[in-house]
């Protein structure tokens, strides 16, 4: 589900995810939960081609009972900042999700009541008696009614920073016009980089399944930028495989289609500037 958000008094905002698995911290950083598998990954980037698209990891700490990463806050400095979270790549759940889910298929009336909140006419008349459906079904149908399955991208949340009292329709559309321009400008280059062709030099693009990251927009009056955020289900391949990421996945290939995702968000917010 796509979240709107208006701008809030603190710098932090936060547009996906379970608001338990953030705090914020003193000295720019932010602490989101840990895990073993995004701590991994950010070891990796803080050595890898990628590491200026990727906020700075600084380890870990405790609070409380709990383990924490700690990241740059990506929004620290800014006024009045305009977020967008694209979720990356042709499908959101692992292979390994599947797999489990095959094999162990209990009916799950939390995903059916979540399916028919979205749409009461997608579970069939089968799963409507049951009132359940598998896990397995509920990932598929999941990314299918997103742009995830045919862009291989979707928008988890946009924030714009707009005051209430500003919002006349034509000073709204003039702001998503140049909110569409910095986008599509903060894709191009970025710190004298492109992501395109970081993402084509990363050792570690090519050997690891990218499932759920995103890309996190982020602009204000005086710059624009992109990151890559969220790797709690990006994990390395076995042996010395590599994936192409630009091609569609079919099952047991483990590709993610991330750069099919990268290039029609492009080729999307270029036709919108153009017309
Ligand atoms: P999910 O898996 O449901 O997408 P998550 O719990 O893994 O969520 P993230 O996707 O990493 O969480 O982050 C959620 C939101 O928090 C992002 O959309 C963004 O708005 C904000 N956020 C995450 N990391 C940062 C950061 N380093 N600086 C600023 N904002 C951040
Ligand atoms: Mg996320
Ligand atoms: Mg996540």
């Amino acid at each position: 589900m796509m979240h709107w958000s208006m701008s809030r008094q603190s710098s932090w905002v936060q547009l996906a995810g379970h608001q338990g698995n953030f705090q914020v911290s003193k000295g720019g950083e932010v602490l989101k939960l840990y895990s073993e598998v995004e701590a991994n990954c950010l070891d990796c980037l803080m050595r890898d081609p990628l590491r200026p698209f990727v906020p700075q990891y600084h380890g870990l700490v405790t609070r409380g009972e709990l383990c924490y990463i700690r990241l740059e806050d990506l929004l620290s400095g800014l006024k009045r900042p305009v977020i967008m979270d694209c979720k990356m790549g042709v499908r959101t759940y692992q292979e390994d999700e599947l797999v489990k889910a095959r094999v162990k298929a209990p009916l799950r009336s939390d995903m059916y009541q979540k399916m028919v909140k979205m749409d009461p006419s997608a579970p069939s008349a089968e799963e409507h008696a049951q009132r359940g459906v598998t896990k397995w079904r509920y990932l598929q149908w999941r990314d299918s009614i997103s742009s995830t399955s045919t862009l291989g991208f979707r928008i988890e949340g946009i924030m714009v920073g707009v005051k209430a009292r500003e919002g006349t329709a034509l000073f709204m559309f003039i702001k998503t016009i140049r909110l569409i321009k910095y986008l599509f400008l903060s894709l191009k280059m970025r710190n004298n980089s492109n992501l395109n062709d970081a993402l084509k030099n990363s050792p570690f693009f090519r050997t690891h399944e990218v499932i759920g990251s995103s890309l996190l927009f982020v602009h204000d009056h005086s710059k624009a930028s992109v990151w890559m955020i969220d790797f709690g289900k990006t994990t390395p391949l076995p042996d010395s495989q590599e994936l192409r990421h630009n091609v569609p996945w079919s099952e047991g290939s483990r590709e993610d289609g991330y750069l099919i995702g990268l290039s029609s968000l492009v080729a999307s917010l270029a036709q919108a500037i153009s017309v």
